[in-house]
């Protein structure tokens, strides 16, 4: 009892009974309560009202209420002591007022709203207690007190509560506070999705319900470690003590669900704030990202990347356990003729139907993966120590296949049958890289496909010597390109016994095996991609030759010609390369001539013809080497801005001893001719040949009867010789001239 209110009831009452005790009689000491009731009532600091809990008069009411409820004493005394509390409590109050009037109540504190005069409302403390029973009834003493200050202050911190309260509900992180004693205080809702735990929770204890969540006891006891080495931190010297890093947990929820949750946690003095933090969207992107990179959306197999992904790891174990594993290339005989008369769609549903016949077959014992187009790779691991056994083994599992998919499949309600060609490659404790082991087991597929389809090939070693010396030679010509080891050798283009040009051949230059033709390193570089540098490095010396040449008064008219592949043109930077090259070394396009071959054009018509389009615009001249050769096509001859068609060596080689070399010779001619094409003879090697090529109106030609291919100076100096002395046959034949032919 030590509030202002309470110690003025004390007072007033005390006041009241002496007043009353006098029995009426005014003695000194009534007069002196009086007065003294009369002052503290008046004066009193907190409203004052004297209430007949019968009828629910005001009686009395002191100034400092009049100040709070905005009335007059006079208009009080009028009203009702309930008229001035708001809607929501009065009956409830009156009631309290009912038990007060029989005695039930002696005494209360309330928290109330009034509304003044003004209208507002006003919050209040108000204190009653009964002040007398008597005949005229129970009279009440009403103490109140304004409280708008406090009650403002408590609304804004509760304000502020509720709305964190419902920022952490709304969090999509789960939250829940476990008390020091493991009982759990407060949790969000996302807590409940992720980690509520059956209709026990949340009366479960912190233990026994991550013992629910977590069914592996090893992990729920490394938590309590970890827990307890946290706590055990002391937090003044570290300040990252007391955060329990996150971790990833598989936690089952009360939906029974196994979620992979991030689980991490804050120690504070009153507990810890459990921090849960649901992976599954991101696991399933992972899963999608993962399923996406390493599996064949068409058949759902292992992809390529992932065949070299597992191939490698088996090759580094089978090293390191000298043990056996072997590759398996599978490709279907004819696919391509299947599919054109299938349809794509039907092609790919017996793709998959070829996937899902391997799997039945072996499960998940073989890595089974689509490797690319009609091509399946299977990869064997672990096949014994003896590599003669693992042969023996494999082609035992190959007769089961062959069995398997000798059934005809059923492809969209049309059946058909498909044989294959295998190859396999068998590797041990050698050193090799997967690319290796896989182009071993690819050129065992086609020595297959080469025997007559339908057979299975072993990949041997004589051919697996080719393959590393073809490693070994892509290596080189890296260096090769970087050391200079390349050059262009030139060989005399004649023209009615003048030589209006060069053809510029490549040479390599490798310092142990001397001049190296380009036969031998031009398809590897083709295959390796290495054709572009090399191309352009090509492109270039021409290029810079043209420029010098422009300088020299004999040689300012050559025409110099380069041989272009065709993964070279087909390459999207190829006009700009040749663009660049020219403008590089400031050179007249029409002093070069690009040489194509037939295949090239056939590839890609559209691009080829783009292509030519663009250069020819600035004056570049096109050949069409090696003609006669591949599958040509009238279509192309027309469409194609062509310059010029070389007539193949082997058909100039035979031309006066075999009738259809000498019949497709001038049928070159004739066509070239009549197209408007200039028709050079290749391989010209006699005075005979030149004479036939003449006489059947092929003036230009090129040929070991004029020089081969010779390095600059030596060509220059022929230039210099054939301008006096028209005979091709003395131009150089006696020299060594030093070219490869
Ligand atoms: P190609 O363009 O048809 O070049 C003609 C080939 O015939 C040259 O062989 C040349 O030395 C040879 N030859 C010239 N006259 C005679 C002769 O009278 N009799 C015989 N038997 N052969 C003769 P080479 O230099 O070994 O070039 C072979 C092929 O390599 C070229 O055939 C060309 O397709 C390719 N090549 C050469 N240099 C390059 C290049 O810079 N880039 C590209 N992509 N390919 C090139
Ligand atoms: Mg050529
Ligand atoms: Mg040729």
């Amino acid at each position: 009892m030590s509030s202002l209110p309470q110690r003025m009831l004390v007072a007033i009452r005390s006041l009241w009974s002496r007043r009353h005790g006098a029995g009426g009689r005014p003695t000194a000491v009534l007069r002196e309560a009086e007065a003294r009731f009369g002052q503290l009532f008046e004066q009193a600091a907190v409203g004052v009202a004297h209430v007949d809990a019968g009828q629910g008069r005001l009686l009395q009411v002191n100034r400092r209420f009049c100040d709070i409820v905005g009335y007059t004493a006079q208009e009080l005394r009028q009203m009702q002591a309930l008229d001035m509390l708001h809607a929501d409590e009065v009956e409830g109050d009156k009631e309290l007022m009912r038990r007060m009037a029989v005695g039930e109540l002696k005494e209360l504190h309330l928290e109330r709203r009034l509304r003044c005069k003004s209208g507002e409302l006003v919050w209040v403390d108000i204190h009653v207690c009964v002040l007398s029973e008597g005949e005229e009834g129970v009279r009440l003493l009403s103490l109140v007190q304004d409280a708008s200050d406090r009650y403002l202050l408590r609304q804004l911190r509760s304000d502020g509560v509720r709305h964190l309260r419902s920022v952490i509900q709304r969090l999509p992180l789960g939250l829940a506070m476990v008390e020091t004693g493991g009982r759990f205080a407060y949790w969000n809702d996302e807590f409940l999705r992720l980690a509520g735990h059956g209709s026990r929770w949340p009366s479960m204890d912190w233990q026994s319900w991550w013992g629910a969540m977590e069914g592996d006891p090893q992990k729920v006891q490394r938590m309590q470690r970890r827990l307890e080495a946290e706590r055990s931190r002391p937090r003044s010297e570290d300040p990252t003590a007391g955060a329990l890093k996150p971790e990833e947990y598989e936690l089952r929820g009360r939906d029974g669900v196994r979620r992979c949750i991030m689980v991490g946690g804050l120690l504070l003095d009153e507990g810890c704030l459990l921090i849960l933090q649901d992976q599954s969207q991101y696991k399933l992107a992972e899963e999608e990202i993962h399923r996406l990179a390493f599996y064949d959306p068409l058949t759902g197999l292992p992809n390529r990347r992932l065949l070299v992904d597992r191939l490698q790891q088996c090759l580094g174990s089978s090293r390191r356990r000298l043990r056996c594993g072997a590759v398996l290339l599978l490709d279907a005989d004819n696919f391509k003729s299947l599919n054109d008369s299938l349809g794509l769609e039907k092609g790919d549903a017996l793709l998959r139907q070829i996937g899902q016949r391997l799997v039945q077959l072996w499960g998940e014992t073989v890595t089974i993966s689509r490797y690319g187009g009609d091509d399946f790779v299977m990869l064997f691991e672990d096949l014994g120590a003896d590599s003669v056994q693992a042969a023996a083994h494999l082609e035992g599992e190959i007769q089961r296949m062959r069995a398997a998919l000798r059934e005809p499949f059923s492809v969209v309600g049309q059946s058909c049958r498909v044989t294959f060609s295998v190859g396999i490659n068998i590797f041990g404790d050698q050193d090799m890289g997967s690319d290796e082991v896989l182009r071993g087991a690819e050129m065992a597929m086609y020595q297959a496909k080469g025997q007559g389809r339908n057979t299975l090939q072993f990949f041997d070693p004589e051919l697996q010597a080719v393959l590393r010396a073809r490693t070994a030679m892509e290596q080189e010509m890296h260096e090769g390109l970087a050391q200079s080891q390349f050059v262009l050798h030139y060989q005399p283009q004649v023209e009615r016994g003048r030589i209006v040009g060069a053809e510029g051949l490549l040479r390599w230059k490798h310092p142990r095996r001397g001049f190296i033709s380009p036969n031998a390193f031009i398809p590897l570089a083709e295959e390796t991609g290495l054709i572009q540098p090399l191309g352009e490095w090509v492109l270039n010396e021409a290029c810079r030759q043209l420029q010098a040449w422009s300088r020299l008064p004999q040689m300012q008219e050559m025409v110099l010609a380069v041989n272009v592949s065709a993964r070279q043109f087909h390459m999207d930077q190829f006009v700009d390369q040749v663009l660049q090259a020219m403008n590089a070394h400031g050179v007249n396009p029409y002093r070069l001539k690009l040489e194509l071959t037939e295949s090239l054009l056939l590839s890609d018509m559209d691009d080829t013809a783009a292509k030519m389009a663009q250069l020819k615009a600035y004056g570049v001249g096109f050949a069409l080497d090696d003609f006669g050769t591949g599958y040509s096509s009238l279509v192309y001859l027309k469409r194609l801005p062509l310059d010029q068609l070389k007539i193949d060596s082997s058909f100039v080689r035979d031309v006066l001893s075999d009738a259809n070399d000498a019949a497709i010779a001038r049928t070159i001619v004739a066509l070239g001719t009549s197209l408007g094409l200039q028709v050079m003879a290749e391989g010209v090697e006699t005075e005979a040949q030149r004479r036939f090529l003449e006489v059947h109106q092929c003036h230009a030609w090129q040929g070991f009867l004029s020089s081969p291919p010779v390095p600059v100076e030596r060509f220059e100096a022929l230039v210099q010789l054939a301008a006096q002395q028209p005979m091709p046959q003395t131009w150089g034949r006696s020299q060594d001239l030093g070219g490869v032919q």
